[in-house]
Parts: C-alpha cells; structure tokens; sequence
C-alpha cells in the first residue's frame, strides 16, 4: 500500500502532459503555454505622447515663466492613429494627443494643463525636462523579449501584454477531458426528492465543480447504478475522455464493482489504497493509456482525493509546471488526537488564518469523511503524518493551502 506521496508519484508518472496545439489568444485564458513566448514586436511600436499637450522643443522653454510665457506657434493638431506631416522646429509647437506619434524635431511634451492657448499660438508658463511625457518605442517591451515561461498558466494581465506583443496564436496544452462517473443505487438527482434510503448524488457536482476549477472539462456520467454490467459500458463511453474519474463503489462492500469492471475492461492496476485517513481505498488504474481514479463515494473523502491526488494529475496533463498548492507552517488551536500506531497520514479540513505575524489552523468540526459541512468552511487541509497521535493545542502543523494557486 503506498503512503500519499508515493502514490501521487505513481499517479504522476501516469499523467504524461496532453500533446500542446495551436491556439487562438483568446481561447487560452487559463492554459498553459507549451514554448516560451517572446515578443513578436516592441511596445510601444513607435515613441509617442503619454499626455494631451504640446509636442515641443525643451530648449524652447528654457526660460518659461508665468511672469514671461514662452510662446510658440501651433503647426496643428494630432489626434491617436494619426501621423505626423511635418517636424517640429525652433519656436514651434504640435498640439498632440495621448498616444499619438511624437513628430521628428520634439522632444518633449508640455502637458495642456500648463499652457495659455490662442488663435495658432501657445504660451507655456514653466521651463520642463527634456524628455518628459514621452514613452520611447519599445520601453515597455522589446522585440524578443520572453514574456512567459512554458508551463506557466495564462492570467487576464499576459493575455494582454501578448497581444500588444503581435501574439495572435502559439502552441499550449489544451483543457483535460475528464469523465466523472457517480455510481450508487442510494443516489437520486439534486432537483429530485430521496425517496426511502436514497440520497442526493453530491459528487456529480462536487467534482465536476472541482475539475472546472483547475482548467478541466468535465463529463458527467452521474448516477450509475450498482451493477456490473451497465458500470462497464458506462466505463466503454467514459473511455472518450482524457481522464476517467468514479466515486464509490471502491471499497470491499459486496456492491463495490469499481475495481473489478475497470479491470474487465483491460485497466491495468497501478495501486488500490492508501495509508491516509479520510479516504483509503483510493484506486488507481491505466486504461488504455489513460488515467482512471477509483475514489471512495463519502463526499469529504472524494473532494480530498481529488484535491490531492486528482488535480496535480489533472495539472500534468495540462502542462503546467508547478503541480503543488503552497505548503505552510501553522499552529493547531484546537490540538488533535489521533490513533496511534495505524501508519496512516491524516487530512484534517481546517480554517488558516493570519493571526498577527503567524498562521493558525482551526478544525472545521466534526472530521468525519461524510461531513460536508466541513468543505463548506475549510480553507486549507492540516496534514499530520503517520506516527504522530497527537498534537498540543497550538502545536505545529504543515497545511496545504487549498484555496492558494499552486507555486511549486
Ligand atoms: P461507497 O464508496 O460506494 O461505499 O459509498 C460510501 C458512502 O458515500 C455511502 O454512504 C454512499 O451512500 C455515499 N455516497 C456514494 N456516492 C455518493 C454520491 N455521489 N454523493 C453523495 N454520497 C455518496
Ligand atoms: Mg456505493
């Protein structure tokens, strides 16, 4: 049985990352880039106004006072877009506008706040550096320069730097497909009232909502019932996906037919269990080139399956590079108590707050693997290792932080 970090590490040498394509910039908000990008330009592309004002010669100004205004004369106006037709000269001035191109002979950029204007005049009051309200071409970014690293998810702020960067398409891994698969005879449809010894199928949402959340497609197959032969051709169509994904039905109950359908249909057995607590009878399979999660039908325990095991796959097979929510230092208000001597590593949801210059963790409450409460407050999973059964209040914990972008 492995412990939870050898079994991410089978997972991960199982997820190999999907083949990248090209793709539109603006269809890959969220994807991971599979080159790195470089700037197919410079930006700006040409030197120009960063204020409304005046396109002037410093030295003209050089004695500008609101006693003695220098006056110049006004060769036009120059709009955003526009080009400039003639340069400007000693004594003259260009009405400009933002963004417009600075014209041959300015050299700077008297803001219109800090003139008197007349009739194909301007009078500036003040003296200005040479230089000022100017954005020289290819400040911001030169030809080549390498905007983002392969591996590293696009955010609204470099979508736009690329595309002021002539980025119009380039290779990034596309979104992971991945099939989840409820399965259970007690399980009715949220929208439907439980009948005698039924309940609402929480999973179906729970973790398509989690495989959309880390960039994932899901495709749901909810609410397939306990039998051998339907699960398997349910599996069959699942089998269009990148990833399949079930609940329930893992463990030795004498309705579990997870393991032995998988394996009917040729999925390769990598591991079945973990030693953690919740959720032991994690399964994990290869079939036909593809990942398959057998995850435990608790609710809690399938949530914290897929956050530790299922997303950094997920995160692989999309190519990203950094696979690991932030791990951090926290004190344990509460203490835990544990049993000792299992061998097992233990989940427990918690709140992680800033308290001052240190983090601390409270328990959600109750820490049973059917307890959906404690998802709704949780912020973060303390991890305790095995061997240890028992934590002091305030005693020192490591935390996943579960609501942090991955940084490692
Ligand atoms: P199993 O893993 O099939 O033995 O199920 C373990 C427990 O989780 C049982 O109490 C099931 O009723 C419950 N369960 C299984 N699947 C779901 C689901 N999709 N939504 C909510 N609870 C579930
Ligand atoms: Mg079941």
């Amino acid at each position: 049985m492995p412990t939870p970090e050898q079994a991410l590490d089978l997972i991960l040498q199982h997820a190999a990352p999907l083949p990248p394509r090209v793709t539109a910039l603006q269809d890959c908000l969220g994807l991971a880039v599979a080159e790195d990008l470089c700037s197919r330009a410079q930006v700006p592309p040409f030197t120009n106004s960063a204020m409304d004002g005046y396109a002037v010669r410093a030295a003209d100004l050089a004695t500008a006072s609101p006693e003695a205004p220098v006056r110049l004369r006004v060769l036009g106006d120059l709009a955003a877009g526009g080009v400039p037709l003639s340069p400007v000269g000693p004594g003259e001035a260009l009405r400009i506008m933002t963004g417009a191109p600075l014209p041959d002979g300015a050299d700077s950029v008297v803001p219109v706040e800090d003139t008197t204007r007349g009739e194909g005049w301007v009078e500036a009051l003040r003296p200005l550096r040479r230089g000022i309200h100017i954005r020289h071409a290819g400040e911001d970014l030169h030809l080549g320069q390498r905007l983002v690293a392969a591996g590293r998810g696009l955010r609204p702020g470099d979508i736009g730097a690329l595309a002021a960067a002539g980025l119009a398409t380039f290779s990034c891994h596309p979104r992971v497909r991945v099939a989840v698969l409820t399965t259970g005879d007690e399980l009715v449809d949220v929208s439907e009232e439980p009948g005698p010894g039924r309940i609402r199928d929480a999973n179906i949402h729970a973790l398509c909502a989690q495989v959309a959340a880390c960039g994932g497609i899901p495709v749901p197959f909810a609410r397939i019932p306990d039998d051998p032969a339907l699960l398997r051709k349910m599996l069959t169509l699942a089998m269009e996906a990148d990833v399949l994904l079930t609940t329930g039905g893992i463990s030795v109950g004498d309705y579990d037919h997870m393991k032995g359908s998988l394996e009917a249909l040729g999925g390769q057995r990598i591991f079945w269990k973990v030693t953690q607590k919740p959720g032991g009878p994690l399964g994990f399979w290869v079939l036909g080139n593809r990942p398959a999660f057998g995850i435990p039908g608790n609710p809690v325990a399938a949530m914290l399956m897929f956050e530790e095991y299922v997303r950094p796959a997920l995160r692989q097979m999309m190519g990203f590079t950094r696979l690991h929510r932030p791990l951090a230092q926290a004190a344990l208000v509460d203490g835990w108590t544990g049993r000792a001597g299992d061998g097992r590593t233990t989940f427990l949801r918690v709140i992680a707050q800033r308290e001052g210059d240190r983090l601390t963790a409270r328990l959600t409450g109750p820490q049973g693997s059917a307890i959906l409460s404690s998802m709704l407050l949780a912020n973060a999973l303390a991890v305790i290792p095995a061997g240890i059964d028992r934590i002091a209040p305030g005693g020192p914990v490591t935390l996943h932080l579960t609501e942090e972008a991955e940084d490692h």
